[in-house]
């Protein structure tokens, strides 16, 4: 494209589409010049699934057409550009040499790897960097910083009522917590029992409009080998669309949120979840306004007290601790390995061929809409991955193909931590292990499963409660030391040596079928340079 002198070029990532973003402070639509690319490259770091790379293209058309319609310049390269190919940071640095603006202008990639590779992009290019605080989110990294200073051990509790403070959220007159507690999930966590889950109204859909459609056919064209199917696609991918979206969880769902946050069932996706991580993670929509229409349900009488807590402690609490920990923590964090896991993930994980209906159920969930909630993630496929000894490295970079939400900052923290404890602690008190009792409990799925959780040993056992026994058996002695594995160790205990041998000879039988041929569906790669060094 021809352009006179350029003042500013204006750095969007497909992450940051938040029109109050400090990119946009000072610009000046005469001089300034706004770049957006779709980048094959960046959908291949990982081997991400279509509805992923469709959530980022179709939100970058929209936003990049919202700000044309308001009078800016876009250089937007799409992805059947020529070019396309080229990795993000060479397509910038090219762009810097053509377009010679006198400053590059960007807010902090929420990305490690992009922090970096941008910088030296546009050194390549031959310009100066203003890079800009990203203030979508409500904890800064020195705030974080100041909050981990001297603590021996964090706990995501304390950091909560931090913020709850700080941000004046669900507090009494007197300053204190409303209702007397900061967390009331005593009362939520319910299953759903045999009759199912209580009559609701589906979440609100958004069919995609023409420029959404366009985006759909060239994830399909260009990334047609990727599992994944996109005729079920119906995200909010505009602001107003996600804003309606939050209207619609608020007042469809809100309520029941906290009881069965936790619970599963049998092709319900969706249950009494917002459905609002992508667009936040993309930010159309901003935290505290999120937070405040939760808020406000609860102080209009719509909603309990419980609910609306869990929900904000979602949202002000965990998002905003585990991007701390990640930059914290990063680059390091994802060599991260402290159970010492070295098998392969099982090639069912990217197809959702097993009889194991609990995992079927959220895999083939997962690979359809690119969704899962939190205790489908935790506990059916990161629980799995934890009890069979899996490369945490390669299920990180499973988690973040396969989901819409998925951006680095707040997946490797919930994988790599929170799911498979390789972190050795940080994230999580205790390794989240359980048998499959637990799964029959929270869910209808092992009533149609050919597999019985209450037995251990033998061809019928759950593969979940036999290694769920295995793990102890295998890190008995490291987890001695923690005072939470107590009684799940006592258990182990009451194991007689018959019932150890039938458990590990029955671990070796599965493990030999899961681990041994699982192909390499997304190469390991080494943390990534910029590709000038
Ligand atoms: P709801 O259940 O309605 O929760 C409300 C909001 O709270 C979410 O939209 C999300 O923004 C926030 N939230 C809830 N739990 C967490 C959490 N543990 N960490 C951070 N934010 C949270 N979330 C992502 O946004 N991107 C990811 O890539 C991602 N990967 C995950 C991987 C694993 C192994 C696990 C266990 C969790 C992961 N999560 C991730 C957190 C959580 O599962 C999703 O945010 C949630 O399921 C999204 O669905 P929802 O919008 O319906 O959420
Ligand atoms: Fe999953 Fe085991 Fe239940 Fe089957 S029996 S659904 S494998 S937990």
């Amino acid at each position: 494209m021809e352009v006179g002198p350029i003042r500013h070029l204006i750095v969007v990532l497909g992450d940051q589409l938040d029109p109050q973003s400090a990119a946009f402070d000072d610009i000046d639509a005469a001089q300034d010049l706004i770049w957006m690319a779709e980048s094959a490259d960046e959908a291949s770091q990982v081997w991400s699934v279509k509805p992923r790379i469709a959530m980022f293209f179709a939100a970058m058309r929209q936003f990049a057409q919202g700000l044309e319609s308001c009078g800016y310049r876009l250089c937007y390269r799409r992805i059947d550009a020529p070019e396309s190919n080229e990795p993000l940071d060479v397509a910038l640095a090219n762009s810097v040499r053509r377009l010679s603006p006198e400053a590059v202008v960007y807010v902090e990639p929420g990305e490690w790897r992009l922090r970096a590779a941008l910088r030296e992009a546009v050194r390549q290019g031959g310009c100066v960097v203003d890079q800009r605080e990203d203030r979508h989110f409500l904890c800064s990294q020195a705030e974080f910083a100041a909050h981990t200073a001297g603590r021996k051990q964090l706990r995501m509790e304390y950091f909560y009522r931090e913020m709850r403070r700080r941000h004046r959220v669900l507090l009494a007159a007197d300053g204190g917590p409303e209702g007397g507690a900061w967390n009331h999930d005593a009362s939520n966590r319910k299953s759903f029992g045999r009759k199912g889950p209580p009559a609701k109204t589906e979440p609100r859909a958004f069919a995609p409009d023409a420029l959404t459609q366009s985006a759909l056919r060239d994830v399909e064209r260009h990334f047609a080998d990727r599992p994944g199917e996109l005729a079920a696609f119906d995200w909010p991918v505009t602001r107003s669309e996600a804003l309606l979206a939050l209207r619609d969880f608020i007042e469809q769902r809100l309520a029941l949120f906290g009881d069965y946050q936790d619970a599963m069932w049998t092709d319900e996706p969706w249950l009494y979840h917002s459905r609002l991580s992508a667009a936040l993670n993309l930010k159309l929509l901003n935290p505290l306004e999120v937070i405040a229409a939760a808020e406000q349900a609860y102080r209009a009488g719509s909603a309990p007290l419980a609910a609306v807590e869990g929900f904000v402690r979602q949202i002000l609490g965990w998002r905003e601790y585990v991007r701390g920990v990640y930059w914290q923590s990063m680059p390091g964090y994802l060599e991260r390995n402290a159970l010492g896991a070295t098998a392969l993930l099982p090639e069912f994980f990217w197809s959702g061929e097993t009889d194991m209906q609990c995992l079927r159920q959220t895999l083939q969930q997962t690979l359809r809409l690119g969704y899962a909630h939190h205790i489908q993630r935790l506990m059916v496929t990161g629980l799995f991955c934890l009890l069979l000894g899996v490369d945490p490295r390669r299920v990180h970079e499973w988690y973040l193909a396969v989901y819409v939400d998925a951006v680095e900052w707040v997946e490797l923290p919930n994988t790599l931590g929170m799911s498979q404890y390789a972190d050795g602690g940080v994230m999580a008190s205790k390794p989240y292990v359980a048998s499959g009792r637990y799964i029959q409990r929270m869910s209808n799925y092992c009533s149609s499963c050919r597999y019985d959780p209450a037995q251990s040993s033998g061809e019928r056992a759950c593969p979940y409660t036999t290694l769920y026994w295995d793990f102890l058996l295998r890190h008995e002695s490291e987890l001695r030391s923690n005072q939470r594995m107590t009684m799940q160790l006592r258990n182990l205990d009451r194991l007689d040596a018959q019932a150890r041998n039938a458990i590990e000879a029955r671990s070796a039988v599965l493990r030999a079928r899961w681990t041994a041929s699982a192909p390499l569906k997304t190469p390991l790669k080494t943390p990534l340079k910029s590709k000038f060094s």
